[in-house]
Protein backbone atom coordinates (compact mmCIF):
# COMPACT_ATOMS: atom_id res chain seq x y z
CA UNK A 1 0.00 0.00 0.00
CA UNK A 2 1.46 3.54 -1.06
CA UNK A 3 2.21 5.50 2.17
CA UNK A 4 1.02 9.43 1.60
CA UNK A 5 3.05 11.90 2.80
CA UNK A 6 1.44 14.95 4.82
CA UNK A 7 3.40 18.47 5.84
CA UNK A 8 1.72 19.74 8.76
CA UNK A 9 2.00 23.01 10.35
CA UNK A 10 0.92 22.74 14.30
CA UNK A 11 1.12 25.98 16.64
CA UNK A 12 2.20 25.74 19.74
CA UNK A 13 0.92 28.69 22.13
CA UNK A 14 0.36 30.10 25.72
CA UNK A 15 1.35 32.06 27.98
CA UNK A 16 5.27 32.46 28.90
CA UNK A 17 6.28 29.84 31.19
CA UNK A 18 3.70 27.14 30.64
CA UNK A 19 6.17 24.68 29.37
CA UNK A 20 5.27 25.20 25.74
CA UNK A 21 9.18 24.88 24.82
CA UNK A 22 9.53 21.78 27.28
CA UNK A 23 6.58 20.12 25.18
CA UNK A 24 8.27 20.61 22.04
CA UNK A 25 11.72 18.86 23.47
CA UNK A 26 10.03 16.54 25.23
CA UNK A 27 8.14 14.76 22.35
CA UNK A 28 10.64 15.91 19.02
CA UNK A 29 14.30 14.99 21.46
CA UNK A 30 12.69 12.97 24.50
CA UNK A 31 14.78 15.42 26.51
CA UNK A 32 13.75 17.45 29.32
CA UNK A 33 15.94 20.40 31.13
CA UNK A 34 14.43 22.60 34.17
CA UNK A 35 16.13 25.43 32.65
CA UNK A 36 15.65 26.45 29.21
CA UNK A 37 16.62 29.85 28.08
CA UNK A 38 13.75 31.40 26.83
CA UNK A 39 13.85 31.28 23.48
CA UNK A 40 13.84 34.58 21.29
CA UNK A 41 11.99 34.69 18.10
CA UNK A 42 9.98 32.12 16.43
CA UNK A 43 11.79 28.51 16.40
CA UNK A 44 10.39 25.17 15.10
CA UNK A 45 11.12 21.75 15.30
CA UNK A 46 10.48 19.16 12.76
CA UNK A 47 9.40 15.69 13.42
CA UNK A 48 8.98 13.07 11.34
CA UNK A 49 6.08 10.01 11.75
CA UNK A 50 4.04 7.16 10.42
CA UNK A 51 0.68 6.91 11.70
CA UNK A 52 -1.23 4.50 10.55
CA UNK A 53 -0.67 4.02 6.60
CA UNK A 54 1.11 7.48 6.15
CA UNK A 55 4.04 9.34 6.47
CA UNK A 56 3.67 13.08 8.55
CA UNK A 57 6.32 15.55 8.59
CA UNK A 58 5.30 17.73 11.61
CA UNK A 59 6.69 20.98 12.13
CA UNK A 60 5.92 22.22 15.79
CA UNK A 61 6.44 26.44 16.35
CA UNK A 62 7.25 27.33 19.34
CA UNK A 63 6.89 31.27 19.94
CA UNK A 64 9.17 33.06 23.00
CA UNK A 65 9.60 36.36 23.84
CA UNK A 66 6.12 37.48 22.04
CA UNK A 67 4.12 35.60 24.41
CA UNK A 68 3.57 39.07 26.60
CA UNK A 69 2.41 40.79 24.15
CA UNK A 70 -0.38 38.17 24.28
CA UNK A 71 -0.86 37.76 20.35
CA UNK A 72 1.72 36.23 17.19
CA UNK A 73 2.09 38.05 13.89
CA UNK A 74 0.00 36.29 11.03
CA UNK A 75 3.61 35.20 9.12
CA UNK A 76 3.37 32.71 12.33
CA UNK A 77 -0.22 31.64 11.98
CA UNK A 78 -0.24 30.85 8.31
CA UNK A 79 -0.87 27.77 6.90
CA UNK A 80 -1.12 26.35 10.13
CA UNK A 81 -3.47 23.09 10.43
CA UNK A 82 -3.13 22.34 14.02
CA UNK A 83 -2.07 24.01 17.48
CA UNK A 84 -1.82 23.01 20.53
CA UNK A 85 -3.04 25.66 23.55
CA UNK A 86 -0.78 25.17 26.57
CA UNK A 87 -1.48 26.80 30.20
CA UNK A 88 -0.22 25.09 33.33
CA UNK A 89 -2.29 23.21 36.12
CA UNK A 90 -0.63 25.36 38.73
CA UNK A 91 -1.12 28.84 37.49
CA UNK A 92 -4.88 29.81 37.23
CA UNK A 93 -3.79 33.27 35.19
CA UNK A 94 -1.86 30.90 32.31
CA UNK A 95 -5.35 28.96 32.25
CA UNK A 96 -7.62 32.16 32.00
CA UNK A 97 -5.59 33.24 29.25
CA UNK A 98 -6.44 30.35 27.38
CA UNK A 99 -9.82 31.84 26.03
CA UNK A 100 -7.62 34.78 25.03
CA UNK A 101 -5.21 32.31 23.12
CA UNK A 102 -7.90 30.58 21.06
CA UNK A 103 -9.59 33.82 20.10
CA UNK A 104 -6.70 35.21 18.41
CA UNK A 105 -5.31 31.70 17.10
CA UNK A 106 -9.01 31.59 15.39
CA UNK A 107 -8.77 35.55 14.03
CA UNK A 108 -5.54 35.07 12.80
CA UNK A 109 -5.71 32.43 10.78
CA UNK A 110 -9.41 33.30 9.38
CA UNK A 111 -7.87 36.39 8.37
CA UNK A 112 -4.76 35.27 7.01
CA UNK A 113 -7.35 33.02 4.91
CA UNK A 114 -6.92 29.66 6.39
CA UNK A 115 -9.56 27.54 7.54
CA UNK A 116 -10.51 27.40 11.67
CA UNK A 117 -7.14 25.22 12.72
CA UNK A 118 -7.64 22.15 14.74
CA UNK A 119 -7.03 22.71 18.22
CA UNK A 120 -5.94 20.92 21.32
CA UNK A 121 -5.69 21.91 25.26
CA UNK A 122 -3.05 20.94 27.14
CA UNK A 123 -3.23 21.75 30.59
CA UNK A 124 0.52 21.06 31.26
CA UNK A 125 2.70 20.31 34.59
CA UNK A 126 0.05 18.26 35.61
CA UNK A 127 3.05 16.33 37.75
CA UNK A 128 2.42 19.64 39.92
CA UNK A 129 -0.89 20.44 42.30
CA UNK A 130 -3.33 21.77 40.67
CA UNK A 131 -4.06 25.48 41.70
CA UNK A 132 -7.51 26.67 43.20
CA UNK A 133 -8.99 27.71 39.60
CA UNK A 134 -7.93 25.39 38.00
CA UNK A 135 -9.50 22.65 40.41
CA UNK A 136 -12.65 24.12 40.29
CA UNK A 137 -12.68 23.95 36.93
CA UNK A 138 -11.25 20.24 36.74
CA UNK A 139 -14.92 18.91 36.01
CA UNK A 140 -16.22 21.22 33.47
CA UNK A 141 -13.41 20.68 31.06
CA UNK A 142 -15.09 18.78 28.39
CA UNK A 143 -18.00 21.64 28.55
CA UNK A 144 -14.96 24.44 28.73
CA UNK A 145 -13.50 22.21 24.94
CA UNK A 146 -17.34 22.74 23.58
CA UNK A 147 -17.75 26.40 24.53
CA UNK A 148 -14.63 27.13 23.38
CA UNK A 149 -14.05 24.77 20.02
CA UNK A 150 -11.15 22.08 21.55
CA UNK A 151 -11.37 19.11 19.70
CA UNK A 152 -10.43 17.45 23.25
CA UNK A 153 -8.08 18.29 26.48
CA UNK A 154 -5.41 16.60 27.89
CA UNK A 155 -3.39 16.85 31.31
CA UNK A 156 0.61 16.66 30.39
CA UNK A 157 3.63 16.76 32.06
CA UNK A 158 6.75 17.58 29.58
CA UNK A 159 8.83 16.46 32.98
CA UNK A 160 7.50 13.34 33.57
CA UNK A 161 6.42 12.55 30.06
CA UNK A 162 2.70 12.08 30.47
CA UNK A 163 0.44 12.09 27.67
CA UNK A 164 2.41 14.47 25.06
CA UNK A 165 2.73 11.38 22.58
CA UNK A 166 -1.34 10.89 23.22
CA UNK A 167 -2.02 14.47 22.78
CA UNK A 168 0.09 14.80 19.44
CA UNK A 169 -1.94 11.64 18.20
CA UNK A 170 -5.24 12.75 19.16
CA UNK A 171 -4.48 16.33 16.87
CA UNK A 172 -2.70 14.13 13.71
CA UNK A 173 -5.75 11.88 13.72
CA UNK A 174 -8.02 15.22 13.38
CA UNK A 175 -6.14 16.88 11.01
CA UNK A 176 -6.10 13.96 8.99
CA UNK A 177 -9.50 13.64 8.93
CA UNK A 178 -9.86 16.14 7.21
CA UNK A 179 -7.02 16.42 5.11
P1 LIG B 1 7.57 28.30 27.78
O1 LIG B 1 7.91 29.70 28.16
O2 LIG B 1 6.11 28.11 27.65
O3 LIG B 1 8.32 27.81 26.59
O4 LIG B 1 8.01 27.38 29.03
P2 LIG B 1 9.33 26.48 29.22
O5 LIG B 1 9.26 25.26 28.39
O6 LIG B 1 10.53 27.35 29.07
O7 LIG B 1 9.14 26.03 30.74
C1 LIG B 1 9.09 26.97 31.79
C2 LIG B 1 9.55 26.28 33.09
O8 LIG B 1 8.62 25.28 33.45
C3 LIG B 1 10.90 25.60 32.96
O9 LIG B 1 11.61 25.75 34.17
C4 LIG B 1 10.54 24.14 32.76
O10 LIG B 1 11.54 23.28 33.23
C5 LIG B 1 9.26 24.02 33.58
N1 LIG B 1 8.37 22.96 33.08
C6 LIG B 1 7.96 22.78 31.80
N2 LIG B 1 7.14 21.72 31.70
C7 LIG B 1 7.03 21.21 32.95
C8 LIG B 1 6.30 20.10 33.50
O11 LIG B 1 5.59 19.35 32.83
N3 LIG B 1 6.41 19.92 34.86
C9 LIG B 1 7.17 20.73 35.65
N4 LIG B 1 7.21 20.45 36.96
N5 LIG B 1 7.87 21.76 35.16
C10 LIG B 1 7.81 22.01 33.83
MG1 LIG C 1 9.63 28.84 25.34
Amino acid sequence: MQRREHRYKVLVIGDLGVGKTSIIKRYVHQHFSANYRATIGVDFALKVLNLDQDTIRLQLWDIAGQERFGNMTRVYYRDALGAFVVFDVARSCTFEAVRKWKEDLDDKVSASGGKRVAAVLLANKCDQDRDDTFAKNYGRMEQFCREHGFINWFETSAKENINIDEAVTCLLRHIMASD
